[in-house]
């Protein structure tokens, strides 16, 4: 039992900040009990805009072909060995169909930064899922755009957009990507997606390489200046055919611990149980919605194309069907006392 740690997860409860030096302390300190006080008191907040309710999103993982190069990621544009599909209106349709059917209200449709997909096509798809799904919300993750093309997509329906930002810090984000690619520019998207009125997500992973304690408290002074919608982070995962294949796995204690505090720093804030906790811990989505987190992002992609998007090794439900991961999902929901809500999962002050 630590009391400095029991006071600090108190102070933060109720002020919803958090010194540097306190948050040092809660990730790396404490023993057990004081983790499921962290976690207890994160729970506490959750249900206090979200009850027990946890949101589905269903993801189609539409083309992994991809113009970047980001050096953690297994679909980077150098990465030979990576089989490249593309999914056509017709199949981004038809999964959102399914998606629809088991009770999905919001599609997330993400890829790598292909070009194939200009803005018209993206329009397109997005007005013909709003049409055929006037209840539903779309979500675009599809990287980094000119405000122009953001609005655009805006005026053609869609709903939300998830970018992570990856690291705040310029010096740690260039340890991550190449020299073509700025952490700036990436950050100015999220400031003009929030603008012309999208729910903008944003994110990091927990654990890639040479990132720090003080990385982390630098993301989370960036996200209080972003305000963001949506926080979405995972821990690292190395993938075979990147720079990054020897590095060490993201530690799921930390993740588990940043969701709780990120719960208690944002209270009404969309934290999604990530498939990437999924896949380094069996059961690191349940122990991700004890923590705090209220979202989770099962996938609607078709069983053909799933080997295919592999943002890291080892991926779970790579081989089942959108049915099987619903009902795998609200099974997994339902055994931890939550339960799968109806609605659309906006963000409270969005509605
Ligand atoms: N191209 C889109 C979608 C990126 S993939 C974009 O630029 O936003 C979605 C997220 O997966 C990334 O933002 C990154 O945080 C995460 N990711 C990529 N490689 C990963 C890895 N090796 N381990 C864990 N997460 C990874």
């Amino acid at each position: 039992m630590d009391n400095a740690f029991k006071d600090i997860v108190d102070k933060l409860k109720d002020s919803q900040s958090i010194s540097k030096e306190d948050f040092a302390y809660l990730l790396e300190r404490g023993d057990k009990d004081d983790i499921e006080y962290l976690f207890a008191a994160a729970r506490d907040v959750a249900e206090r805009y979200f009850l027990k309710e946890v949101y589905l999103r269903g993801l189609i993982e539409f083309s992994n072909y991809c113009k970047n190069d980001c050096y953690y990621c297994g679909i980077r544009c150098s990465n030979r060995n990576a089989e490249r599909y593309r999914l056509s209106e017709e199949e981004i349709l038809s999964c959102c169909d399914i998606g629809a059917k088991i009770g999905f209200k919001t599609f997330v449709l993400q890829s790598g930064e292909d070009p194939y997909y200009t803005d018209d096509r993206i329009c397109s798809i997005v007005r013909k899922i709003k049409i055929a799904h006037p209840d539903c919300a779309v979500t675009l993750s599809i990287g980094e755009k000119s405000k122009e093309s953001y609005q655009e997509f805006f005026d053609y329906g869609a709903d939300r957009y998830l970018l992570r930002h990856e690291t705040a810090d310029e010096e740690h984000y260039s340890m991550l990507h190449p020299a073509s690619m700025s952490g700036a520019r990436r950050k100015q998207c999220l400031f003009d997606l929030k603008e012309i009125g999208f729910q903008v997500g944003c994110g990091i992973m927990v654990g890639t390489p040479h990132q720090t304690v003080d990385h982390i408290y630098e993301d989370i002074l960036f996200m209080q200046e972003l305000q963001p919608h949506m926080i979405g982070i995972g821990p690292f995962i190395p993938h075979k055919d990147t720079p990054f294949k020897d590095e060490p796995e993201g530690s799921v204690d930390r993740t588990l611990r940043l969701l709780a505090i990120l719960r208690l720093l944002f209270p009404k804030v969309l934290l999604p149980a990530t498939t990437a906790l999924g896949t380094a811990d069996a059961l690191g989505r349940e122990k991700g919605i004890l923590a705090g987190a209220n979202v989770m992002m099962p996938n609607l992609s078709p069983s053909n194309v799933r080997e295919k998007y592999l943002l890291y090794d080892g991926k779970i439900c790579t081989g089942e069907e959108a049915a099987e991961c619903n009902a795998c999902l609200r099974a997994r929901v339902s055994r931890i006392g939550y339960h799968v809500a109806d609605s659309r999962g906006d963000h409270p002050d969005f509605v």
